[in-house]
């Protein structure tokens, strides 16, 4: 017989963990709501019977978040066997407030109680008899980070999977609502609804008015308006909305039970934790910090180790002893030169440049890792808050740009957990903002042929993006299409703690591979494709620089970008192939000048950028590829996330837009401070953003009064 459990929890009650740590898989795990949307399943480690559901973590059974709307028709429509009910124990009180709903449901469910270990820490006590007496139900102690009964977790639901008994659960309540549910139950038994659900479950939902309910439902119209009648009737005695109602006597009996099971150790502690945050997230040192952290860890995997491990892997490794000897052989071996050409300028130069960046890629993704893992990223979300609120968004939004910082793709399809559709919107618009891992690579041999490497380069380049993030919400918060208050942002901060090295390496491994799996595919064939067409003319004779196809194509494009300094067709194509992955913009000059060999002058990939670009039109090209549409596979995400084309083309408009404003006004500005360029320009230039800007207000202001807007 095979058995379906499914993992239910609040967000960051440890479900993944326990998913990861009882199927084998190495799922992401978060430090804030929404890592998980959708669900995930995997078969028992051990036993291939059992099937695992990791569901997205709700708070509630209520429809109103995407979340909850997922694992609600799971459990409606998958029927799993039994759940199992992952409670987070340092903060019992708000987990069994999901818990008295599912265990109303009528689903068999055993309780895991889990983060045992740091109550145990604490000194409390949580007495698992008595609370799986007062609730009806099995409840085990277990820590997922630990594995530490884990199996007796698993083993109790398969054993009440078996029994697929289930002991009623009914919520004590006031005799008012107790008798206004009687009712409504009364009324569906007449009506025999097809639904093969819990009747009492369903007539609380109707006593709460929740939609999705009633729509499943069909209940005919006269049963309805009685059904709001008795509602009414008892709102108006309890002078209390429906949905106060119920909550209250949830917590009610929450609190009940939670006094007879809980016995807190030496009270009133402030933890190491709390000190912690006192200075983490203070008010006036918080950003400071954020900014030095970010720093250290944009300092280290791009300038100083990153660049040790990096030169090394591009000019000994693929430089020297692939590329080189590759050479030697093919040549040795009498094989074609165009074909020698294509596998070692082509291929190798390409595929090599992007694979050289991968360490960098790497340290950052440990470093992000650590950072998440410690419990610090959850900090930054609310610390970004107090920003983000100021110009209408909240620090769910920052979400998705924290996660963005490793791939765009997850990073906008973690939007999907803001409710409110234009913050959505909006937020899938910025997110991409956030340099990912593959524009790494670009900063990294920008700073390294214009800037020496300096250290200052990639962490200026990640808050100047930012800082665009903020602007640019700001600025359309001002126009008719993303108008609003932001909706409030409650997230609770996890503990720190020290994080495990298994768990930041499966992390950076998980954000990482994709990169490598990249190269051998989609940089491996672009690579090839750049290699024909920049070696071939129109009349397929082959040909070098001037006279190809890539040459002919670039030149054509090119002047767009002259006045943002970098008007030669080479940046022109480079910065096109990036719009199919970023990788690109590093592996095209991979392509036509090899890789970055700082030994051989003439082939010298860092010289050749040295020589096209000045120190500001490195940093306007910077800016450009970091800011402007991202690649097609985020494109895609955006696509899919926005559900429409017309909303996509927006969003990639916009970004290209105003890549091109802030890449112009870097430029001519810095070429008239820096390098003594033409001032009018630079004044032309701050113009014509500025009018851009001015009109979006305008335009905003014009029309912000109106309600409704369909695009
Ligand atoms: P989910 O949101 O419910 O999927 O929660 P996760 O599995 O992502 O875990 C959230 C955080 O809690 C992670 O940082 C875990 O390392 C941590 N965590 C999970 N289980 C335990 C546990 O038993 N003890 C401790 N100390 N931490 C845990
Ligand atoms: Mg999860």
């Amino acid at each position: 017989m095979s058995i379906k459990i499914g993992l239910a929890g609040n967000p960051n009650s440890g479900k993944t963990t326990l998913f990861n740590a009882l199927t084998g898989a190495t799922q992401y795990v978060g430090n804030w709501p929404g890592v998980t949307v959708e669900k995930k399943s995997g078969k028992l480690k051990g036993n291939k019977e059992v099937e695992i559901i990791d569901l997205p973590g709700i708070y509630s059974l209520s429809p109103y978040t995407l979340e909850e709307v997922v694992t609600r028709r799971f459990l409606i429509d998958d029927h799993p066997d039994v759940v199992i009910n992952i409670i987070d124990a340092t903060n019992i009180e708000r987990n069994l407030y999901l818990t008295t709903q599912i265990l109303e449901f009528g689903i068999p469910t055993v309780i895991a109680l889990n983060m045992m270990d740091l109550i145990r820490k604490k000194g409390d006590h949580i007495s698992c008899k008595a609370l799986s007496k007062q609730l009806g139900c099995p409840v085990v102690e277990i820590s997922a980070l630990k594995e530490e009964g884990i199996k007796d977790a698993v083993n109790k639901a398969i054993e009440i999977a078996k029994q697929g008994r289930i002991k009623k659960f009914a919520l004590p309540m006031m005799e008012e609502v107790e008798e206004a549910i009687t009712q409504i139950k009364d009324l569906l038994s007449v009506h025999n609804t097809t639904l093969s659900l819990n009747n009492d479950w369903i007539a609380i939902k109707l006593f709460e008015r929740d939609e999705e309910i009633v729509k499943q439902l069909s209940l005919d119209q006269s049963t309805m308006t009685q059904i709001e009648e008795i509602i009414k009737a008892c709102e108006i005695e309890l002078d209390d909305d429906c949905e106060s109602i119920i909550t209250s006597e949830r917590y009610a009996y929450i609190g009940d039970v939670v006094s007879h099971v809980v016995k807190k150790g030496n009270q009133s502690k402030e933890t190491v934790s709390d000190r912690i945050d006192k200075i983490i997230t203070n008010r006036f040192l918080a950003l400071p910090i954020f900014v030095l952290i970010m720093w250290f860890v944009y300092y280290i995997s791009v300038s100083s180790l990153g660049t040790i491990v990096t030169d090394w892997t591009n000019d000994t490794l693929f430089g020297e002893i692939i590329q080189g000897n590759m050479q030697n052989f093919l040549e040795t071996a009498n094989v074609a030169p165009w074909l020698t050409a294509l596998i070692c300028d082509g291929i190798i130069g390409g595929v090599g440049a992007v694979l050289g960046f991968v360490p960098q890629i790497m340290l950052l993704f440990f470093f992000l890792a650590i950072l998440e893992d410690c419990g610090y990223m959850a900090r930054v979300a609310f610390i970004m808050d107090r920003i983000f609120r100021k110009f209408g968004l909240s620090g769910k939004s920052f979400i998705p740009m924290l996660i963005g910082s490793g791939c765009g793709v997850p990073g906008i399809m973690a939007s999907r957990t803001l409710e409110n559709d234009k913050d959505r919107k909006m937020t899938i618009m910025l997110t991409t903002f956030i340099p990912c891992g593959a524009k790494l690579p670009i900063i990294a041999l920008f700073a390294g042929a214009m800037f020496g490497g300096a250290s200052w380069v990639a962490p200026t380049v990640y808050f100047m993006c930012i800082t665009m993030v903020v602007i640019c919400g700001m600025i359309l918060k001002q126009t008719k299409l993303f108008a609003g208050e932001p909706a409030p942002f409650v997230m609770e901060l996890p503990t720190y703690h020290i994080p495990g090295l298994k768990g930041v390496l499966i992390h950076m491994w998980d954000r990482g591979k994709g990169f490598i799996i990249k190269a051998g595919t989609v940089i491996f064939v672009a690579c090839g494709l750049i290699w024909f067409l920049q070696s071939f003319s129109w009349s397929l004779e082959m040909v070098e620089g001037e006279g190809s196809i890539l040459a002919s194509i670039g030149n054509v494009v090119a002047p767009i970008f002259a006045p943002l300094g970098f008007g030669n067709w080479e940046a022109a194509v480079a910065t096109i192939t990036g719009l199919v992955a970023k990788e690109n913009v590093v592996a095209t000059y991979g392509v036509l000048y090899g890789i970055a060999d700082a030994t051989e002058e003439t082939s010298d990939l860092l010289s050749v950028i040295a020589a096209n670009f000045t120190a500001v039109s490195a940093f306007s090209f910077i800016a450009f590829n970091m800011l402007c549409a991202p690649c097609f596979a985020a494109v895609g995400a955006i696509r899919r996330e926005m559900g429409s084309w017309k909303w996509t083309f927006i969003a990639t408009g916009f970004q290209t837009f105003t890549a091109y404003l802030v890449a112009l006004l870097i430029n001519k500005v810095g070429t008239a401070l820096l390098l003594g360029g033409s001032i009018i320009e630079a004044i032309i230039a701050i113009a014509i953003v500025a009018i851009v800007i001015i009109s979006v207000f305008i335009w905003g202001r014009g029309k912000s009064q109106e309600t409704s807007f369909d695009v």
